[in-house]
């Protein structure tokens, strides 16, 4: 496999059959009549086959690396669309500027994170980053350009936030930044002995932090079943005291071991020195916004953790109602199927409604669970999973998954098919084939 093609998770592999770069100023390099199809890559920081195209033509957007301009008193920032937040961060904060959504990795583009409209530890106050994408062109397959903005072609930018790549690819973007003081985050640890306090902590917290995020132990079972630390912070202002500095350089995970390093034995290790980490059961810190944002790029290649077969992550939002049950069903069946989830994340999304009609976030709790892939056991447990979801009405992350099936994904996104109006008649992905088993790109909306 194409070590510089692939997704996060490792899996599935997939063989393109080519590969474009895609330049400024040119036009998109499609052979519209070879039958092929095309699909915008990113950073490949999705998890699972959502940026991927077995058997297909990637356009590769990261030569689109250049800043276009930065309006440091207005806080606007104008960008190409393959330029990674990891170079926007440097960039706006000494100015006064940061993210207004930013996902748990500063290693995207600017497109892929608009593709897929991430959140962030404060969606319960932001809402999606589509939320505050001011406008961005979209190029067609067929050479059209559109501006497309929440007042202009507005039904295009609806489809192209969340749209997972497939309505054509995103040149450029404009994105309203958020004023900060500096770059420190007063940071404080909450340990929980379960969810009922989660939820109680959470309800709590969405009125007093900006940011918010737990940690739980998913090898707690019975009585500390959902234990877990809670996470929470502000952006510090002017007089919190001296500003930490920036971590320095992060590490990479050095080998690539031939199993998952990550087993019942490890992990239980880990989650237990971690819960007990801090001695008191709430800590505050004055922290620099990197570790507090960013603790997993620390360790780049992480994922070599999982061992070669990779990685499958398992995202699902479930409505406020139903969340806790859920929850807890959730990370029963999780921990019967003796399989460790690592990263076990989980957090309350807010009321505010996403920008585009695919994206994933909508009011519930979501929670996140990684398992190293074990072959048809990993892939029972996630069906599984998925029916839980189902059944309590939420839905799972199509850019986080790798496997889900295709009526799974159409219970949890029937605008799938209204949204197809506006997919690229060339742009296809391995995701989009496998959830809607094939269907052929309708054009139903005026070029
Ligand atoms: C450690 C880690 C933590 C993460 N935390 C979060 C989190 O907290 N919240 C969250 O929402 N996500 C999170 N993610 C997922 C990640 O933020 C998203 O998958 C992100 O969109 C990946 O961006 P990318 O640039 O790598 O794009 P890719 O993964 O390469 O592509 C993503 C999608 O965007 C499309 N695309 C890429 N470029 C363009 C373009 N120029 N025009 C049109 N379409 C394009 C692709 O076709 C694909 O469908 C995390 C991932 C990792 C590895």
């Amino acid at each position: 496999m194409d070590a510089t093609y692939q997704s996060w998770g490792r899996f599935p592999a997939a063989r393109q059959s080519g590969v474009v770069p895609n330049h400024r100023d040119a036009p998109l390099p499609l052979d519209r009549a070879s039958g092929n199809t095309y699909l915008p890559f990113g950073n490949g920081r999705s998890y699972g086959d959502s940026c991927l195209n077995d058997g297909g033509v990637l356009i590769d957007c990261r030569g689109l690396d250049r800043v276009i301009a930065f309006d440091a008193t207005a806080g606007v920032l104008r960008c190409e669309a393959g330029v990674l937040l990891a170079d926007i961060l440097p960039l706006i904060l000494p100015e006064g500027w940061f993210l207004p959504v930013t996902p748990g990795t500063q290693f995207v583009t600017v497109g892929g994170a608009i593709a897929n409209d991430v959140h962030g530890k404060n969606h319960h106050v932001a809402g999606t980053l589509g939320r505050h994408v001011r406008r961005f062109e979209l190029l067609r397959s067929d050479g059209s350009r559109r501006i497309c903005s929440p007042r202009k072609n507005t039904e295009w930018f609806r489809a192209t936030v969340g749209g997972l790549g497939l309505t054509g690819v995103i040149t450029w973007a404009e994105i309203q930044l958020k004023p900060v003081a500096n770059a420190a985050i007063e940071q404080e640890v909450i340990r929980f002995s379960g969810l009922r306090e989660f939820f109680e902590l959470s309800r709590e917290s969405e009125v007093s932090h900006e940011y918010t995020v737990s940690w739980v132990d998913s090898l707690a079972g019975g009585a500390a079943l959902g234990r877990g630390l809670f996470i929470r912070g502000n952006h510090a202002g002017e007089g919190a005291g001296p500003v930490p500095g920036a971590p320095g350089r992060p590490v990479e995970f050095p080998l690539d071991p031939p199993f998952p390093l990550l087993n019942r034995l490890t992990l239980r290790a880990f989650n237990t020195l971690y819960y007990r980490k801090q001695l008191s059961k709430q800590k505050r810190a004055l922290v620099h916004c990197e570790p507090f944002f960013y603790p997993l790029d620390r360790v780049r290649k992480w994922y070599r953790l999982y061992g070669p077969k990779g990685l499958l992550q398992h995202q699902s939002v479930i409505p406020h109602e139903a969340g806790e049950a859920a929850v807890r069903e959730l990370l029963e069946r999780s921990l019967n199927a003796g399989a460790g989830s690592f990263l076990t994340v989980l957090k309350e999304f807010g009321p505010l409604p996403s920008a585009g009609m695919m994206s994933f976030p909508r009011p519930g709790v979501t929670l996140t669970l990684d398992f190293a892939n074990r072959g048809r056991k990993t892939l029972a447990l996630l069906d599984e999973l998925d029916s839980v979801v189902r059944e309590a009405g939420g839905a799972v992350n199509p850019y986080k998954d790798a496997r889900m099936s295709a009526e799974s994904f159409q219970a949890f996104f029937p605008q799938w098919r209204a949204f197809t109006a506006y997919a690229d008649p060339c742009f296809s992905s391995s995701f989009w084939r496998r959830v809607t088993d094939g269907a052929r790109v309708k054009q139903e909306v005026p070029a």
